[in-house]
C-alpha cells in the first residue's frame, strides 16, 4: 500500500499548502494547457486531482487540421444535478451545525460583521469587525441573537474548526459586535437613500420570483426556480478539509467542506469541493454562488464532473480579462484597476476592422464596394482616434482595404454559401468537421452580463448557425462569433481566444435562456475559421481561473496587494504596466531581487522616497474605500434583490413612452437610437386628489422622476423582470417627467425576433442605472500612479503635491511691459481683489490658488484671467469636475467672442457651447483636427474626460480648474499633468469633495488638493473678498460664523438690497413679520408648536416645517415675488421631496444644500428639519457640517428665512452662534399654535410624508 499523503498535517506543510494555493493553477482542461505554457510546473499540485485530459494546444493551419478536445461534456445548469458520492466513508463526520443549533431563519448575514484576513503564506487567521455599514444598521434588532447562534455553532464545531486557532479572539469580537450594534442608529446624510438590503427589498425579490413570474423569467430553465438549487448567493461560514477513506490508497484525496448560510431563507447548507475544486481559495466571509442543486440535507458536491462554484459572483469579470490572466494575473488586475489613456495603432486597426466586419455581417448582400465605402465611413467616425495615434487616413485606409477581400470571402462563404457550397469548420477531434452556415445575425457587439457566473462581456456577433455533420445530422444553434485581427493565431494567443469564446457561450446561455455549447473564431490574419466546442474540463479550468482572478481583484481592492510579479524580464520589459507594476511592488515592500527585473526595476523606482510610497499607498487605499462604497450600490443592478428597489443611482419602474410617436428616434448625427421613458404609473391626465384639488403634472407625487441621473450620464438599461444590462446608453435629456436615452443600436430583448420587439419593449418595465463608477476610479488610480513615474512632469508635480514644496512666483513680471499685466491694470470691470488674483495667476511659476468666497465674481475673474493669458499667447486647459461648471465658464467666454474647443459627450454639453464640440464642427480629417487644435488656445474638458483622444500628446501652458475645493485629489491630478502651471479656483469653506465612504472621508479623502495646498502655503492664495450677492445683513452671518469679517459688499446698492413686493395685499400677522423687507434675516423658531421631526426608516423630514415653508412661499408669490427668485434649501432629500409635493409654485427651486452650491436667489428659505429631544442625533447630523451650513447661508441676495427648532439646532455650536447673531440682528420669530392653522396644506404635508 502506498504511503498515505498528509495534507496540512503540520504547520509547515499547511503554510506550504497555502502558499501553493495562492498561485497554483488547477490541473484541468484549458488551464492545464496554460499551466504547461506559462506557469511554473514546480508549483503544480498534481496529487489532488484526477488525471487531466489532454487539450488542444494550437490552432491548426487550416480548419480541417484542428485537433480540438477529445471529449465534449455539455454543461447546462440542468445537468449539474449530481450529488456527492457517499460510497466512501470519511474520517470525521461533517459538523452539521443545523443539528446542534435549532433552526433559525436569519434575516441577515454574519459576513457583514466579521471578516477573515489571511496573510499570504501564514496559517494565522485573524478576525475583524467589518466597518459598521448599512447592512449592520438594517439588522440591528436581530443581530445579538444571530451572533450568539454563530458563536454557539463555532463552539460546537471546535474540533473541526482547526484552521481558526483564534476562536477566543473571534468570540471576543463577536461581543464587540454586539456593542457596536447598541450604538444608536442615527440619520446621517442624504446618502441614506443608498443603503441596501431592506426588508422591502427582500419582499420585492420574493414577489419577483414566486408571485409575478414575468414572462421573460418564465423562459428560464426550470431548475432556476428550484428551491433547493442555490439561486441565491451564499455566505461562507467555515471551511475545513477532510479526507476520504476508501479501499484503495489512490482514493485518499482530500476535499473541502464549506458551511454556508443562505441569507435569503436563513438555512445552513454544506458544500463539498472535490478534485480540482479542492484548490479553490474560499474563506469565511466570502460570498459564493453554486450552480448545482443541494439535496434534502442541504448538501451539494462540486467535483470534476458535476456543478460549479462561483466565488464572489457580485464581481463581474470580463471574459477577455479571464482569458488574458493566464499569462500574468498581476497584469490583468492592473488592467482592471487602471485606465490608461494610451492610444495604440494596433488596437485601433482591430477596432476599425471589427466595425467593417460587423457592417458586412449586418448587410443583406454585402459587396466589396460596400465594405470599401464602409471603411471610409469608419475612418471618418474614428478620426479622433486616428489623430491620437498619429496615423493618416490614407495609410489606415490602405490597411483596411487590404483586409476587405478576405472579409468578403468569409461573408460569402458563411453567409451566402449557396454560391460556394457550405464551408467546413473543424470543432476538434470530438466535435469533428461540420458544415456551417450562418442563418441569422442576431446581434453585434452584444453586451452580456451573467451575474450567475460572475462574468460579463461584449460579444462580437451573436449568430444563429445551421450545422450539418455526419455524426449528429442537421441542427440549428445560437453561438458567439469572435473576430480576431491580430497576428497571434496560435499557441497562447489561440488558447486565450478559445477561452474567451467558451466564456461567451456561458454569457449567451444566460442571455438567451438556452444551452449554448459551441462558438466560432474567425482569424482574419490567416483567413481561417475554427469551431470551439465547450468541454466541461475547459469550463472548469476557466471558472476556477475566473474565481482566482476575482479573489485577486478583491484582494487588491481591500489590501492594495497585487498578485506577485512574474519575474520574467522578457515579458515584463514590453508590458504596458511596467512602471506601475514596479512602483507598486516597491511600495508594498518588494525589492530588486523579488522583482526579478534587476536594473530595470531600479530605474523605475529609485527616484522615489518613503514619503512618496506612503502617499501612494494612502491614496490608493482611500480610492478603494470609496470605490467599494459606490460599487456596492452599483452591484444592486444585477442582484435580483435590487431589481425593484428605488435607489439613488438610478430609476426604476419606468416604461417606454408609448405616446412618443417618434419612438425610437434615430439621431442623425451619430446614428444612435433615442428612446423616451416615463414613470410606469404615469396617469394619462391630471389627477384629482382627496380634497378635490387637481394635482397638476408638477405637483403630482407620482409623476416626478426624482433621481440623481443627469443629462450625459452613461447608464445601463435592465428590465425589472430580470434581464440585466439589456443595453448601455447615454442620457440625452431628463426632466421631472421623462428621461431620454440614446443607444448605439435599436433596443431588443435578448432572444426576441426583431418583428416582435416593439410590442414586447412597450410591455416591459425598465430600470435605468448609472454606469460610470468603475471607470472613474480606474482613472483616479491611474492619475495617482502617474504622479510617481519617472518623468519630468511627474517629478515637478510630485514636488508640489507630495513634498509640498512652496510655489514660486515671478515678482519681476508685475513691472514688465507684459500686455497681460497692462490689461489687468486697465480693465475697469475688475475690482482690487480680482486684479490681484489675476496678477497672482500671471506671475505663478508653479501654481496659484484663487479663493472665491460666495458671490465674489469668481467666474468673471476667470474670464479676465483667460483673456490676460491669451494676450501672452498661452495655451490653456479649462477644467472642472462637472460639465455644468465647465460650460458656465465657456458660456461667458463665448459671450466675449473667445474661441475654444469643448471636449466631451455632445449630449452632456450645454447647448450654448455644443457648437464648439468637434462632433458639431464638421471637422472630418486628421489634418483638420490638427489645424483646429493648433489654431485654438483654449481646450475645455471635465476632469474625468482627460482620457479623450483629442488630448493625446497635448500640453498646455496653464491649467485652470474651477470648483477645485470640491474635487478629490486623485481626480484633480489628471488635468494637472497636462500643464506647466496650474490654477485652482475654489472655496474650501464651502462644500468639500463629496465622499460617500465614511472611512475614506475620515482618513482624508474629503481634503481637496485646493485645501491641502491652501493650508500648506497660504501665500499662494489670492482671495476674492468683495461680494456682489448678499445684502449686508445676510453677509454678516457668514462673516461672523465662517469668514472672520473678510467679506465685503461690492457696493452700497448690494448692501442695502431689499425684497420689493409688487402687491400690498395684507398678510396674516405672523407672515407680515416674517416677510418684513427691513429684516433681511429671520429665524422662525418652532419650539412653541412644537414641530418635531419625523423618522421613517432611513429618512427624516419635518411636515410642520414643510407646511411653514409652503405658506411663506405662497405668500411671497402672492405678493409679487417671481417664483424663479425664490429658493428652498434643506439638508435632507426627504424634506426636499416633501416640500416639493406641497409647494404649489412650480418654478421655485427646491434642493438639498449640496445641489445649491453655485446658485443664488433673491429670497431663500432654509428648513433645518431636525427637532427632537436628543441633542446627539442633531450634532452628528448634517447640521454639524459647517461647510454645508455656510453654503445654505450664502445663497440669498435679499432675504434669508430660516425655519427650525432653536432648542435642537442650538446643540450644534455653529448654529447656536447663528441663532445668537440673528437674534442680535432681527430677533427670532417664535411661531406658536395660534399662528399655525390646521389648513388643508398641513394635511397634505402629513399625507405626503406617508407617500415618501
Ligand atoms: S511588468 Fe511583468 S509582472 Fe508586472 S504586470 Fe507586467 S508582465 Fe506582469
Amino acid at each position: 500500500m502506498a504511503p498515505r499523503k498528509k495534507y496540512g498535517s503540520s504547520s509547515s506543510s499547511k503554510k506550504s499548502n497555502q502558499n501553493h494555493q495562492q498561485s497554483q493553477p488547477s490541473k484541468f482542461g484549458i488551464q492545464h494547457f496554460f499551466d504547461r505554457h506559462t506557469q511554473n510546473v514546480a508549483l503544480s499540485a498534481s496529487q489532488n486531482a484526477k488525471t487531466p485530459q489532454p487539450l488542444q494546444t494550437s490552432v491548426p493551419k487550416n480548419p480541417s487540421q484542428s485537433t480540438p478536445p477529445s471529449s465534449l461534456t455539455a454543461i447546462p445548469a440542468a445537468t449539474f444535478v449530481e450529488f456527492g458520492n457517499e460510497e466512501n466513508p470519511i474520517e470525521v463526520s461533517p459538523p452539521h451545525v443545523s443539528k446542534s443549533v435549532p433552526f433559525k431563519r436569519f434575516k441577515f448575514s454574519p459576513g457583514m460583521l466579521i471578516k477573515q484576513s489571511q496573510d499570504d503564506g501564514g496559517d494565522e487567521i485573524t478576525w475583524k469587525i467589518s466597518p459598521v455599514n448599512e447592512r449592520l444598521q438594517a439588522v440591528s434588532k436581530h443581530l445579538p441573537e444571530m451572533m450568539r447562534a454563530l458563536a454557539d455553532a463555532s463552539k460546537l464545531n471546535s474540533l473541526n474548526f482547526h484552521k481558526c486557532s483564534q476562536k477566543q479572539a473571534l468570540l471576543e469580537l463577536l461581543d464587540q459586535v454586539e456593542d457596536v450594534i447598541a450604538v444608536e442608529e442615527s440619520v446621517t446624510n442624504d446618502l441614506e437613500a443608498n443603503l441596501s438590503i431592506s426588508q422591502g427589498d427582500k419582499n420585492n425579490t420574493i414577489s419577483v420570483e414566486a408571485d409575478t413570474a414575468p414572462k421573460t423569467l418564465a423562459k428560464f430553465p426550470p431548475q432556476r426556480f428550484n428551491r433547493r438549487s442555490s439561486e441565491h448567493n451564499l455566505l461562507v461560514l467555515e471551511v475545513y478539509e477532510k479526507h476520504k477513506t476508501g479501499d484503495s490508497s489512490s482514493d485518499l484525496s482530500p476535499f473541502k467542506v464549506i458551511r454556508l448560510l443562505n441569507e435569503q431563507c436563513g438555512e445552513e447548507q454544506t458544500l463539498h469541493l472535490h478534485d480540482e475544486w479542492f484548490n479553490s481559495i474560499i474563506g469565511p466571509g466570502d460570498t459564493i454562488h453554486v450552480i448545482g442543486e443541494f439535496d434534502e440535507q442541504g448538501k451539494c458536491v462540486v467535483d470534476h464532473d458535476n456543478n460549479l462554484v462561483i466565488v464572489v459572483p457580485d464581481i463581474l469579470v470580463s471574459g477577455t480579462r479571464v482569458a488574458a490572466s493566464f499569462s500574468c494575473p498581476r497584469r490583468t488586475v492592473l488592467d482592471e484597476r487602471l485606465k490608461c489613456s494610451e492610444h495604440s495603432t494596433a488596437a485601433l486597426i482591430g477596432t476599425l476592422l471589427h466595425q467593417i466586419f460587423q457592417a458586412g455581417l449586418l448587410k443583406e448582400l454585402p459587396t466589396k464596394g460596400f465594405l470599401e465605402e464602409y471603411a471610409r465611413i469608419v475612418l471618418q467616425k474614428n478620426v479622433e482616434s486616428l489623430y491620437a495615434c498619429g496615423v493618416k487616413e490614407k495609410d489606415m485606409l490602405i490597411i483596411l482595404i487590404e483586409a476587405i477581400p478576405r472579409i468578403m470571402n468569409w461573408l460569402i462563404s458563411f453567409r451566402h454559401s449557396e454560391k460556394t457550397g457550405l464551408p467546413t469548420v473543424a470543432f476538434g477531434s470530438n466535435g469533428g468537421e461540420k458544415k456551417v452556415t450562418i442563418s441569422e445575425i442576431i446581434d453585434i457587439e452584444e453586451m452580456a452580463w451573467a451575474p450567475r457566473y460572475g462574468l460579463k462581456g461584449m460579444i462580437d456577433a451573436s449568430v444563429r448557425v445551421k450545422i450539418d455533420s455526419e455524426t449528429s445530422g442537421a441542427e440549428e444553434k445560437i453561438m458567439p462569433l469572435e473576430f480576431k485581427t491580430g497576428k497571434g493565431t496560435t499557441g497562447q494567443s489561440a488558447m486565450e481566444h478559445c477561452a474567451q469564446v467558451i466564456l461567451y457561450t456561458l454569457l449567451m446561455s444566460e442571455r438567451y435562456l438556452e444551452h449554448i455549447d459551441s462558438g466560432l473564431l474567425y482569424y482574419l490574419h490567416t483567413d481561417q475559421t475554427q469551431g470551439v466546442l465547450v468541454r466541461r474540463s475547459d469550463l472548469v479550468g476557466l471558472i476556477m481561473r475566473r474565481n482566482e482572478l476575482t479573489k485577486d481583484i478583491l484582494k487588491a481592492s481591500t489590501t492594495q496587494q497585487l498578485p506577485p510579479m512574474l519575474q520574467n524580464p522578457n515579458m515584463c520589459k514590453s508590458c504596458r504596466h511596467l512602471s506601475a507594476c514596479t512602483i507598486y511592488h516597491k511600495a508594498h515592500g518588494g525589492n530588486t531581487e523579488s522583482s526579478g527585473l534587476g536594473d530595470v526595476f531600479d530605474t523605475h523606482v529609485k527616484h522615489l522616497s518613503g514619503t512618496h510610497f506612503g502617499f501612494l499607498k494612502k491614496w490608493d487605499r482611500l480610492i478603494d474605500l470609496e470605490a467599494k462604497e459606490m460599487q456596492a450600490a452599483n452591484r444592486k443592478i444585477w442582484r435580483s434583490l435590487g431589481l425593484r428597489s428605488e435607489h439613488s443611482s438610478g430609476l426604476s419602474s419606468v416604461i417606454l413612452d408609448a405616446s412618443d410617436k417618434l419612438f425610437p428616434t434615430n439621431c442623425p448625427k451619430d446614428g444612435r437610437y433615442l428612446y423616451r421613458f416615463v414613470r410606469q404609473d404615469l396617469p394619462n391626465c391630471d389627477q384629482e386628489t382627496d380634497n378635490g384639488q387637481i394635482l397638476n403634472a408638477v405637483s403630482s407625487p407620482i409623476k416626478n422622476l426624482d433621481c440623481t441621473l443627469r443629462s450625459g450620464d452613461h447608464v445601463i438599461l435592465s428590465t425589472e423582470a430580470g434581464h440585466v444590462a439589456v443595453a448601455n446608453g447615454v442620457i440625452t435629456d431628463i426632466s421631472r417627467f421623462h428621461v431620454s436615452v440614446s443607444f448605439p443600436r435599436r433596443l431588443r430583448l435578448p432572444g426576441n425576433k426583431s418583428s416582435l420587439e416593439m410590442g414586447d419593449l412597450l410591455q416591459e418595465v425598465w430600470r435605468i442605472d448609472k454606469d460610470e463608477f468603475t471607470t472613474s476610479f480606474a482613472i483616479m488610480r491611474f492619475n495617482l500612479i502617474q504622479l510617481f513615474v519617472q518623468s519630468a512632469e511627474a517629478s515637478r508635480l510630485r514636488k508640489m503635491i507630495v513634498d509640498i514644496e512652496a510655489p514660486r512666483f515671478d515678482s519681476a513680471g508685475i513691472f514688465s511691459q507684459d500686455p497681460a499685466i497692462s490689461y489687468v491694470r486697465s480693465e475697469k470691470n475688475l475690482n482690487k481683489d480680482q486684479r490681484k488674483a489675476i496678477q497672482k495667476i500671471l506671475t505663478a511659476k508653479d501654481y496659484a490658488l484663487i479663493l472665491g468666497m460666495p458671490g465674489t465674481g469668481k467666474t468673471s475673474t476667470m474670464v479676465h484671467a483667460v483673456k490676460a493669458l491669451l494676450m501672452r499667447g498661452a495655451s490653456i486647459l479649462l477644467t472642472s469636475y462637472t460639465n455644468s461648471a465647465v460650460d458656465n465658464l465657456l458660456i461667458k467666454l463665448k459671450a466675449q467672442g473667445i474661441d475654444f474647443v469643448r471636449i466631451g459627450r455632445y449630449e452632456a454639453v450645454h447647448e450654448e457651447v455644443r457648437g464648439h464640440c468637434f462632433s458639431a464642427t464638421g471637422t472630418c480629417s486628421v489634418e483638420e483636427i490638427k489645424l483646429r487644435l493648433d489654431q485654438v488656445n483654449i481646450v475645455a474638458v471635465t476632469c474625468l474626460g482627460i482620457t479623450h483622444p483629442l488630448l493625446a500628446n497635448r500640453r498646455f501652458d496653464v491649467c485652470i480648474m474651477d470648483e477645485a475645493g470640491q474635487i478629490t485629489l486623485p481626480v484633480s491630478l489628471g488635468p494637472l499633468m497636462f500643464a506647466s502651471v496650474f490654477v485652482l479656483v475654489g472655496d474650501h469653506y464651502q462644500l468639500p469633495p463629496l465622499v460617500q465612504s465614511t472611512e475614506a472621508r475620515e482618513n482624508g479623502m474629503g481634503i481637496s488638493l485646493f485645501c491641502r495646498l491652501s493650508e500648506a502655503h497660504p501665500q499662494a492664495i489670492s482671495a476674492l473678498q468683495c461680494q456682489y450677492r448678499m445684502n449686508a445683513g445676510i453677509m454678516e452671518l457668514s462673516n461672523a460664523l465662517i469668514y472672520g469679517n473678510r467679506l465685503r459688499c461690492g457696493s452700497p446698492k448690494i448692501a442695502n438690497a431689499k425684497l420689493q413686493f409688487l402687491c400690498a395685499k395684507p398678510s396674516i400677522p405672523w407672515l407680515k413679520e416674517v416677510l418684513d423687507p427691513n429684516k433681511p434675516v429671520i429665524f422662525i423658531n418652532t419650539d412653541m408648536l412644537p414641530a418635531l421631526e419625523a423618522k421613517d426608516q432611513k429618512t427624516v423630514n419635518n411636515p410642520k416645517e414643510a407646511y411653514i415653508v409652503a405658506e411663506i412661499t405662497d405668500e411671497l408669490v402672492n405678493k409679487g415675488i417671481a417664483e424663479e427668485d425664490i429658493g428652498i434649501i434643506t439638508p435632507y432629500n426627504s424634506q426636499a421631496n416633501l416640500i416639493r409635493r406641497v409647494v404649489c409654485a412650480t418654478s421655485v427651486e427646491i434642493h438639498t444644500i449640496d445641489k445649491y452650491q453655485g446658485r443664488d436667489k433673491d429670497c431663500i428659505l432654509v428648513s433645518f428639519v431636525r427637532s427632537s429631544d436628543n441633542p446627539r442625533a442633531c450634532k452628528s447630523s448634517l447640521l454639524g457640517d459647517w461647510q454645508r451650513i455656510n453654503v445654505s447661508l450664502t445663497r440669498a441676495k435679499k432675504k434669508l428665512i430660516m425655519v427650525g427648532s432653536c432648542k435642537t439646532v442650538s446643540n450644534v455650536p455653529l448654529l447656536k452662534l447663528l441663532i445668537e447673531k440673528v437674534d442680535e440682528q432681527s430677533g427670532i420669530f417664535c411661531i406658536s399654535q395660534k399662528d399655525f392653522h390646521q389648513s388643508g396644506k398641513l394635511k397634505r404635508c402629513s399625507q405626503q410624508m406617508h407617500v415618501l
